[in-house]
């Protein structure tokens, strides 16, 4: 421990929840040096054997990884691989490499090295961040097809790692290797790139091994053996922490781990509070695996299931059947209960390859959520097709994001009826008039939410994207980290005005962001009248014993006074002032 420099801080995003602390170890996979090397005369031939070896070697690898992690996670997840294997047989890779080799005698790696130098520039061109995924993807493969056509030895490998307490640090990370990671070896990860969407990132949340990604440079400023904490709750990386540092994160990871599995918490326990005022706890989903486990801790019902794993990263059109599958799996998780089910929300940071789009300057103020819906009706029309049939295992509901108006709601509204028009005609089951219902994300949604209401079967509030547009902030810049502010009082008014339009419309209001992820924006939501809330599944059991000891008319009190105050820092202080006692009876101090 460092008792005298002051230790280094980096606020990056968070990735995968959970907090540890371990000893650096770097993983450098950065792309080999190809040495310049003439090929003689008659070696062409040699050299496409040599590519066509390694590309077969390289795909019983990655079909390899991909069964593996179908038998550790599940086969959605190692669905992960799969672009990569595209990739082996695509044209743009295979015949530009291959004509190098035989029209400029070139070795096969360094034939291989400039065609994906020629591709990632083309790529790169592109402003959707959600290209950086397949960026990350081929250049995990030109590592995989190079270190074999170079005789290198293998980056992934772990075995010769230290024997417990390793975080990895990364420039990047990829799927590859976080698919091999030991999680009793490897606590914890951090990158300087990434999102929480990257592959990697969802692989490591299903692996539940918690990581911070986005942190800038942590790669050229850490080193191997030093101390390290990574939170990756919060994005927040310390390396060489003090004594305080370390003190801090003790308290943490207690308070975290009462959080996420409070024992003794009967899971049948209804989520009320003192005054006898019932909360709605669903969950927020990606990936379909998680469905059941957040049934095993109670979930009434799953407030936000995200669609994007079936398009993000994928070089092809996602099928319905394979679509029908997935949505069915999680309403039978929840016989009982609501399952919102959100349409794909392309765009901004998330954009499927297989749809090529131009590129676009302001890719969050474009063509994002339900914006994309008329363009790519037969893509939509597949996926409520798919819908329509999973709504017969239970209460399937369809949510549109980024909704700005009542037409939008109507559009995605007239093509669910061609989809069932469509089933019925094909004389498949499925359940005709599934509830449509529309994200408030935008202030435009927020202020016309009296409107919307009149259109949607419910309202849920995306607190990211509601915060994002408000304040101008981008949510994925950590730079603006500081001014992401969900107390702002244009973001506490717009949800208070949510909530009352819900209310007088007799439709439900739900909020789904992160914020219903934190104790206070909790308490905040619920403050502000939102009383169905949907919350990170695994902290589930902690939130609901929170809800269990709070009084609702003492934190509508404070968050009354919250919306008085005239700016964020203030309302914070003002609201968790008033809830003070209850504040330190659930979290003592320090945590
Ligand atoms: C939100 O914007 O708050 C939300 C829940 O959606 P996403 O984070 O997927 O944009
Ligand atoms: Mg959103």
């Amino acid at each position: 421990m460092n008792d005298t420099a002051a230790p280094l801080v980096f606020r990056g995003l968070p990735a995968a929840e959970g907090i540890a602390r371990g000893r650096v170890h770097r993983v450098d996979w950065n792309v080999p040096e190809v040495p310049r090397v003439a090929v003689p005369k008659g070696g062409r031939d040699r050299e496409l054997e040599r590519f066509r070896r390694a590309r077969a070697r390289a795909r019983r690898e990655l079909e390899d990884l991909k069964r593996r992690t179908a038998s550790r996670l599940g086969p959605i997840e190692a669905r992960i691989f799969d672009p990569q294997i595209l990739m082996l047989d695509d044209p743009d890779v295979v015949e530009g490499t291959r004509r190098y080799i035989a029209e400029n005698r070139l070795t096969a790696a360094r034939a291989f090295d400039w065609r994906m130098l020629e591709l990632k520039d083309r790529w790169s061109r592109t402003s959707h961040p959600m290209v950086l995924d397949r960026l990350n993807d081929l250049e995990d493969l030109k590592v995989r097809i190079l270190i074999r056509l170079l005789d290198l030895p293998d980056p992934w490998a772990i075995d010769g790692w230290e024997v417990g307490g390793i975080v990895a640090v990364a420039r990047d990370l990829t799927p590859s290797f976080v698919a091999l990671v030991d999680p009793s070896r490897v606590v914890a990860l951090a990158a300087d790139w990434g999102t929480r969407t990257s592959h990697w990132a969802i692989l490591a949340r299903s692996l539940e091994i918690p990581a911070a990604a986005g942190l800038g440079d942590i790669t050229t400023r850490a080193e191997d053996g030093q101390a390290i904490i990574v939170d990756g709750w919060s994005g927040r990386v310390v390396m060489e922490p003090d004594a305080r540092e370390a003190d801090r994160f003790e308290r943490r990871r207690a308070a975290i781990r009462g959080w996420r599995h409070e024992s003794g918490t009967d899971v049948r326990e209804e989520a009320v509070t003192v005054d006898g005022q019932a909360v709605t706890l669903r969950v927020n989903l990606d990936l379909p695996g998680e469905a059941a486990r957040a049934r095993a801790l109670g979930a009434h019902g799953v407030g936000l299931f995200r669609t994007e794993f079936l398009v993000v990263g994928r070089s092809t059109f996602p099928e319905e059947e394979e679509q029908y599958r997935s949505y069915r799996e999680v309403v039978e998780a929840f016989p009982s209960h609501p399952v919102l089910i959100r349409t794909f929300d392309l765009g901004g940071d998330k954009f499927p390859v297989f749809l090529r789009t131009p590129s676009e300057d302001n890719p969050f103020l474009g063509r994002r959520g339900v914006r994309v819906c008329p363009d790519e009706p037969e893509l939509f029309l597949t996926q409520l097709r798919a819908m329509s049939r999973a709504a017969v295992h239970g209460d399937l509901r369809v949510m549109v994001p980024l909704v700005n108006t009542g037409t939008e709601i109507e559009t995605v509204r007239e093509l669910a009826e061609v989809a069932e028009d469509q089933l019925a005609g094909e004389g498949l089951p499925f359940a005709r008039g599934v509830e449509v219902g529309a994200m408030i994300e935008t202030p435009a949604a927020a202020l016309a939410a009296p409107a919307l209401a009149t259109h949607a079967d419910f309202l849920s509030i995306g607190t990211n994207d509601l915060v994002q547009y408000t304040l101008a902030v981008d949510r994925t810049n950590t730079r603006l980290a500081h001014l992401f502010d969900s107390f702002h009082p244009a973001v506490l008014r717009q949800i208070s005005m949510v909530a009352g339009a819900g209310r007088a419309a007799g439709v439900e209001v739900s909020a789904c962001g992160e914020m219903a992820a934190r104790p206070l924006g909790i308490l905040l939501l619920l403050g502000l009248g939102v009383d169905v809330l949907s919350v990170a599944w695994r902290s589930l059991p902690g939130i609901r014993r929170m809800v269990r000891n709070c009084r609702l008319d003492e934190i509508r009190a404070a968050a009354a006074a919250a919306l008085e105050a005239p700016a964020g820092p203030q309302a914070k202080r003002d609201f968790t002032a008033s809830l003070r006692p209850t504040l330190e009876r659930l979290f003592p101090r320090g945590t």
